[in-house]
């Protein structure tokens, strides 16, 4: 309420998320001029898709978190904010911190991404890792050496860790968690400790990399399985616990740490905001971007179903985050000068994952043109590069990865409150 008052007038235009499409919208907006108010829970920009790699002590969180204020230091017309947004009302267009703040806007952007979804898995939520934040990154992290370090002391007994979900998220954590163990462990801890450690990797659908094409899913499997990750396909996880996992098919895998890439949903911010929730929890939103049954509302990002120009649904992706970023904030213009809403057109780049040192598989553009092995795996390095926010940052992460990938050296400590 204080804030109202100091700031005496309603915002043109709050964004609430600063993620890859929360960021995209501001940016775009205010450099068009718009002014704008940058609401996010943490005080800096979070690039999720190498929090696997702060979590196995590839790249530091200096890396892939960079400061909002830093950001939008030249872009005047957008002020940030650090609050946790605890409501939103979409018919009056505010929103309400936990400070107790309400806010009013013109137009509202929700671009608050979305939270691991457990299913319902007993045990999940207590037990498992989510790897959806940086907090979840330094956490897994500090677990992860805190487990390395007892093992260390113990005279024999394996070191099982089980991964859930095979797609992008879980490959490239279970690759990394497995490279780790072949370089690193052996490098820094010993040999046999390295003999004792196993990385499993379960998923209920039958092939890792579900998405692919079966040639790119062919390699993936095989270069995990040269890595020494063991994949369990084609059968759910029916119960985490603190000492392992039970499948499906009643198999248990004795585990000490549990990665969860099984999923995500939309979080209560978006259940509770009183518009219609689609698959996923998530606000299906017009072609527009705009939401349902209300006025002057975006949902963008990993909060939203969107749809390309033929109807299709468009999966949870960075590039689509940003891409709706930048398509909402051009129609927020129009709304404000008169000019008329454009349907969303997703301008398809393909995608990649990476499966390790000089192993990577990607399929570029819509016509998805395939590649494997280490030409794969520089274009993941050149794209995750040029993506980063901020020189600095990039510079880090190619420092790290000169480190990591030919030194075999863990470029950071992980630092973290270890569970
Ligand atoms: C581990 C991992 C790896 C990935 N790898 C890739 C990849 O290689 N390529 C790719 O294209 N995509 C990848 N993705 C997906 C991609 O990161 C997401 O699709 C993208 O980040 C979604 O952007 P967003 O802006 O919707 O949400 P987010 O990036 O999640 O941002 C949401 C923001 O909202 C803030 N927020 C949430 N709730 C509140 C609240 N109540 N109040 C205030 N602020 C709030 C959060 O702090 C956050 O900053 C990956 C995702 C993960 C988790």
């Amino acid at each position: 309420m204080e804030y109202v008052s100091r700031m005496e007038d309603t915002h043109q235009v709050i964004v609430v998320g600063a993620g890859f499409a929360g960021l995209t919208a501001a940016k775009e907006l205010g450099r068009k001029g718009v002014d704008v108010l940058l609401i996010d829970a943490n005080s800096y920009h979070q690039f999720q898709p190498l929090l696997y790699q702060v979590a196995t002590s590839q790249i530091g969180v200096s890396a892939i978190a960079r400061p909002l204020r830093s950001i939008f230091r030249r872009i005047r017309r957008v002020k940030v904010t650090t609050a946790n947004v605890a409501a939103v009302d979409v018919a009056k267009r505010t929103v309400t911190t936990d400070d107790g703040d309400t806010l009013q806007a013109q137009t509202l952007v929700i671009a608050v991404g979305a939270v691991p979804n457990f299913f319902n898995t007993p045990g999940a939520e207590e037990h498992a890792f989510p790897l959806y934040s940086v907090t979840d990154a330094t956490r897994l992290g500090s677990s992860l050496t805190r487990l390395l370090d007892q093992a260390d002391r113990e005279p024999s007994g394996s070191v099982d860790m089980v991964v859930v979900g095979g797609g992008p998220t879980g490959v490239e954590t279970a690759g990394a968690l497995a490279e780790n163990i072949k370089f690193v462990v052996t490098k820094f801890f010993s040999p046999e400790l390295a003999d004792r450690c196993r990385v499993h990797l379960v998923d209920m659908v039958p092939s890792v990399l579900n998405t692919f094409s079966s040639k790119s899913q062919d390699y993936t499997r095989r270069r995990l399985a040269r890595i020494g990750v063991q994949m369990h396909m084609g059968v759910g996880v029916t119960e985490v616990r603190p000492d392992g996992v039970t499948l499906a098919d009643g198999t248990d895998i004795p585990s000490r740490l549990v990665v969860w890439a099984g999923g995500l949903k939309a979080g209560n911010l978006i259940a509770n905001s009183g518009l219609a929730q689609g698959k996923g929890g998530r606000i299906d939103v017009r072609p527009d971007l705009t939401a349902p049954d209300v006025d002057g509302v975006y949902v963008i990002g990993d909060a939203a179903n969107i749809t390309d120009s033929t109807g299709a649904k468009l999966p949870q992706l960075g590039s689509v985050a940003q891409q709706a970023g930048k398509w909402a904030a051009r129609n927020i213009h129009a709304d404000i000068n008169g000019g008329t809403r454009q349907a969303f057109h997703y301008f398809d780049k393909g995608y990649m994952a990476m499966i390790g040192r000089g192993a990577a598989v990607a399929e570029i553009g819509r016509k998805r043109i395939q590649l494997q092995g280490s030409l794969a795996f520089v274009s993941w390095l050149l794209v995750h590069l040029a993506l980063l926010s901020g020189f600095q940052q990039k510079v880090r992460a190619l420092f790290s990865w000169l480190n990591g990938y030919i030194i075999h050296s863990p470029a950071q400590v992980v630092v973290g409150a270890p569970e």
